[in-house]
């Protein structure tokens, strides 16, 4: 976790303490401001989320809950890599535990939120290559209001930039049964898209790159001009 207030500190750490300090909607949070999330200048995965819920909250760690253990799932990723803030970043839409509505299901994030410090979070992230939108409120704030569903069918119309993914919470057991093509095709493209993300798998490079990475290693005399190609 990055941390700072300091002269010294970076940018993105000075924001980030400035965030945690925020009290500005404390009096619509029955548990207090506790605003949870995990960013780096060098991450290049960014978990687009709802908000905290109670475990969360407790904790102080993102995704510390079974929503994060079907999250990690659907990635097939650990909780080493899940939780390396150097590559991957968690920004949810609302950084509290914004309580309960009267039905008994999470009330939504915060409107305050994300309007106050998303846009400024994510100038300071720049190697950010692929952001992971985690359900509706997500969703709906990068690519418009629409049904979860369609946009989660449509995931390829929205890379490379963004994979929509409904919320991981245990109510997505009974969408994922109803839409079996999630796991037979998304679920195996979301991974690759990730593993492309964090750099996991080497693609075959360009003829251009070859040509460009040949002439670099001959200026450093690691090879002979011979042996670079054209
Ligand atoms: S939810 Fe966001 S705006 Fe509200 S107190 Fe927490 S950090 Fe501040």
């Amino acid at each position: 976790m990055i941390r700072g207030r300091g002269e010294g500190a970076c940018p993105l750490a000075r924001l980030a303490a400035e965030i945690r300090a925020c009290r500005v909607c404390a009096a619509h949070l029955p548990l207090g401001p506790r605003p949870v999330f995990r960013v780096s200048p060098t991450a290049r995965l960014l978990i687009a989320s709802q908000a905290p819920g109670t475990a969360v909250h407790e904790t102080g760690l993102s995704f510390n809950d079974p929503s994060g253990d079907r999250l990690r799932d659907w990635l097939q990723m650990d909780r080493d890599t899940f939780y390396d803030e150097s590559r991957v970043a968690i920004v949810p839409m609302g950084f509290c535990y914004p309580g309960r509505l009267a039905n008994g299901g999470d009330a939504p994030p915060r409107p305050e939120c994300a309007p106050l410090w998303r846009d400024r979070l994510l100038s300071l992230m720049p190697e950010i290559g692929l952001t992971l939108l985690v359900g509706s409120y997500a969703l709906n704030h990068v690519l418009g209001r629409g049904a979860m569903t369609e946009q989660v069918r449509a995931y390829r119309q929205h890379l490379p930039r963004y994979f929509a993914l409904p919320h991981p919470s245990w109510r997505t057991t009974a969408w994922e049964r109803r839409n079996p093509w999630f796991a037979a095709e998304v679920l195996p493209a979301l991974r690759s898209a990730v593993r492309a993300a964090l750099k996991e798998v080497v693609l075959p490079a360009s003829p251009e790159t070859s040509r460009r990475q040949a002439r670099h290693a001959v200026s450093r005399g690691h090879a002979s001009p011979g042996e670079a190609p054209r």
